[in-house]
């Protein structure tokens, strides 16, 4: 298992819900039809952290991948480094 944490950069969503169809047991619209990560705790109404397996962090990442404004960042939360967006 990874502890990951995840941020949603609310200021570039701009609710086109991709990340939903791709990953909707994860991702979801709140009230102000921004992303949330469903699964995991909420720490912020931006960030998220969850302790997941292989197939779980596969589904978080082709989410984040799928987003066209690059607003999901995606951490390990042990080692600091970036998984997704690159550089
Ligand atoms: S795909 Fe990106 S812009 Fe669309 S809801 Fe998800 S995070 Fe927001």
């Amino acid at each position: 298992m990874k502890n990951i944490k995840i941020i949603i950069r609310r200021a570039l969503c701009k609710s086109a819900t991709t990340c939903i169809a791709i990953a909707p047991n994860i991702y979801a619209l709140d009230n102000e039809f921004k992303a949330i990560v469903k699964t995991g705790k909420k720490i912020s109404e931006s960030e998220f952290h969850c302790e997941v397996g292989e197939e779980k962090l596969t589904t978080i990442l082709a989410g984040a991948r799928a987003c066209p404004y690059n607003a999901i960042e995606v951490y390990d939360k042990g080692s600091g480094k970036k998984l997704y967006p690159p550089g």
